[in-house]
Order: C-alpha cells, then structure tokens, then sequence
C-alpha cells in the first residue's frame, strides 16, 4: 500500500504537542498515545482560550443584543463564518450555515433540498465505504418518496469501483453524496472526477468531508461540489458546531428546515416570511462560543499550512503501515493507493475490542467498532475492526508503541 503522495516538509511536532494540554495527560499512569483523532481530534490551547474567553468576560448573544457585549460577541461569531468561508474556498459567507455537525448538515440537505426535489421513481447515489450519517438520511428520504438508494460499489482494497459509476449515472439521479476520505478504510476519494460526471448526467454532488477537512486542502470550487459538510470537532475546534457549504443559487432556493426564532423576516399569525441565506437554515440560538471556537481552529490549522499537515500524515501512515505489516496474524482493511490518516485492521483470532482494552493498558487510545460504517464491515466480512487514527500531534514514537502494543495482545490471545 502506498500512502499518498505528499511532499516533505518538516512538521513541527513537537511544537505542535505543546499546544494540546491533553497529551500532558497520563492515561493509565502512562504518556498518552492519542490515536483516535478521526472519532474526534484533541483541542489546542488557542482554541481552549478562545471558548473561555468568550463563555466568560466576551459572553453575549448573537444578532439580538443592542448592547456591546452583544455587537462584539455577533463580530466574533459572523467572523468565524467568513474564515469557514476562506478556509474551503467559498465564494463568501453566505455560503456557509452552521450547524450541529456533519450529521445535521447532511439531515439538512436531504430534508429541505430532498423533500422539495426528490420524487417517487428519482435516485440517489451513494458509496459502499460512507459514514451511516451520509447513508441514513438519504434511506429516510428514499422511503418518504418512493426513491432508489444507489451504491457505488468498492474493491478489496476499499477503493471505489469508478467503471461502474457511469451505469450508476441515471438520468433520474438527482444527487451523489460521497465522502472524500473515508472513517473506516482511510481511502481518498475522487471526489472531483464523480463531481464531473455526477454533474454531466445532472445531478448534484454532496461532499462528505468530515475526515477530509483535517488532513487535505478542502478548495469547493475545485472539487465541484454542490455541497460539503464538516464538524469542528474533528478540525481541533469544538463539539456541537459544524457547517454545511452549499452553492448560493441551490441554497436560496431551499425552504426553511426547521422554524423558529432568527430565521424569519416577519412573523403573523397567518403569515411568515423568511430571513435570507444562510440566516433561514439556523433557527434558534446557534452554538455561539463554539462557532467563535472553530475560528480560531481554522486560524491554527492555517498557521501550520494543510500541506504540511497533510505531508506529516504521509509520512507516519507510510511508517505505520511498514510497522503493522510486520506484526504475525494482522490484516488491514482498506489498502488503496490513495489513503490518509487511518490505519483500520483486524488480528486473526482477536476481538478488536480486546485489542482495544489491551492497548488501553499501555496508554493508546484507538478505537473498536463498526465505526459508523456497518456496509463497510459486512463487505470485509467482519462485525467490526481496530482502527489506529493519526493528526497533527501523533509522532513515529506513537506508532512504535502501537506496535509494541499489538505484539502484546498476539502473545496474550494465542
Ligand atoms: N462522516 C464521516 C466520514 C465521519 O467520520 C463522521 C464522524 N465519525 C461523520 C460523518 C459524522 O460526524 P458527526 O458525528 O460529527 O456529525
């Protein structure tokens, strides 16, 4: 397997540590190995600072208040929505909606876009490797109108079989939702080729890019997308906070989502009328300090460049890969020749959450599971896999423990 190819350029790490308090943290009286970043990515301190701050002496609500607590905590938050804007290369911040998370940016599409679009007998295509948030929603929309669920089908090697998407291409497929990295195998997607054709046969294209934001250059324009979601908790900003970008014409001709306070122009008790884009998409009190939060996350990613981010994830997935090879009984899942970020895998003869808890003891955080993505196991035949995740903070010296670790857990289970 071959890891993708990324220039070298010498990553901070250290520096980078320094930031995140949490790696000061012994787990089980030990350094913690946090390798566990595509579940949720750790918080640098800026990020800390920016939420005290602004749950403490900056606190404020957001397009409501005529006092200045207020007017500088709606800066701040309005703020935040042109740097998501800049970071993926957005026309400008009418673009971009906040929302809970990828998942509810995704439940956003399929219910406002997807209940006014979608008719009985049209499809939607998806992929044999995407999360359940980019499958379920879409099932939910197929089942309300007599839709057809597509699945583009993968290879053994977990990438996508790309021959069989032009006979996946109906003229009734109205949109293609795909992720550009995926959770469970670690495959990069060619997201920008589906787009194409996607767009050529006449449907629109939904970005899964909540693996993709923290390890490769997001650019909107470039992938073609129609749509793109992301959460901030896996971009080292906080939890409950996420976008949705979407192109401005689609957008605009969206109905609203959900009612409430905040996405209306006026109110009567026989008539609403709705705010503009994005405003008409986030009713209610919006997560204020985490949006000012993810600011400041993007801010620190941009500092430390993504292609440098995504040279140092090359590197130790090309490291790590070397080193699991070696250990007796161990199997990858997802081997394509474009990966990033994720070493997913099974050991003969071992739950993986055995190896979980085993490596647990020793101070490694990895996940154990079906991560989301149950098709993705039952195409490998397995009811869940272990899957050692990387980020900015991780180093080869994390790697050599987990591969200590799992010759640990292959002495103990045989
Ligand atoms: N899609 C992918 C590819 C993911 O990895 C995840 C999170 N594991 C999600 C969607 C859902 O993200 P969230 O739970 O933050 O909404």
């Amino acid at each position: 397997m071959t890891a993708t190819a990324a220039p070298r350029i010498a990553f901070p790490v250290e520096r980078v540590r320094a930031d995140f308090p949490s790696l000061a943290v012994a787990m089980r009286g030990k350094p913690l190995a946090y390798l566990d970043s595509a579940a949720t990515s750790l918080k640098p301190r800026c990020v800390l600072d920016t939420v005290a701050e602004y749950y403490g002496p900056k606190y404020g609500t957001v397009r409501r208040g005529v006092y200045g607590l207020s007017e500088k905590a709606t800066a701040a938050f309005e703020g935040a929505r042109e740097k998501v804007a800049r970071f993926l290369g957005a026309p400008g911040p009418g673009n971009i909606v906040f929302t809970k998370g990828t998942t509810e940016a995704i439940n956003l599409v399929a219910s406002s876009w997807g209940r006014t679009r979608v008719q009985a007998g049209d499809r939607i295509l998806v992929t044999a490797m995407e999360h359940h948030a980019n499958i379920v929603p879409w099932q939910l929309l197929c089942r309300e109108k007599g839709a057809h669920l597509d699945v583009l089908p993968m290879n053994a090697a977990g990438e996508l079989e790309m021959e069989r998407l032009p006979g996946l291409l109906d003229r009734r497929t109205r949109l293609v939702a795909v992720a550009g990295i995926s959770n469970a195998l670690g495959t990069v997607n060619p997201v920008r080729e589906i787009a194409r054709q996607a767009h050529e046969a006449g449907a629109l294209v939904l970005v899964d890019a909540a693996q993709m934001v923290a390890h490769a250059r997001v650019d909107v324009a470039d992938l073609g997308c129609d749509f793109l979601a992301f959460s901030g908790h896996k971009l080292f900003g906080p939890c409950g906070v996420g976008v949705l970008y979407g192109k401005a014409e689609i957008l605009e001709s969206m109905p609203p989502y959900q009612g409430g306070g905040d996405m209306i122009q006026t109110v009567t008790f026989e008539k609403t009328t709705f705010a503009e884009v994005p405003r008409r998409f986030e009713a209610g009190t919006p997560a204020i300090v985490e949006v000012i939060g993810l600011g400041t996350a993007i801010d620190y990613v941009r500092r430390l460049g993504i292609d440098a981010i995504g040279a140092h994830d090359a590197e130790l997935l090309e490291y790590g890969t070397r080193l699991l090879e070696e250990i007796p009984g161990l199997s990858f899942t997802g081997t394509a020749r474009r990966k990033a970020g994720i070493l997913a895998f099974v050991l003969s003869g071992v739950h993986p959450h055995d190896i979980g808890s085993v490596l647990d003891q020793e101070g490694i955080a990895i996940r154990a599971g079906h991560h989301c993505a149950q098709p993705v196991m039952q195409f490998f035949g397995v009811a869940a896999t272990a899957r050692a995740s990387l980020s900015i903070y991780n180093t080869r010296d994390d790697l050599d423990r987990l591969a200590a670790g799992l010759r640990k857990v292959v002495a103990l289970f045989r």
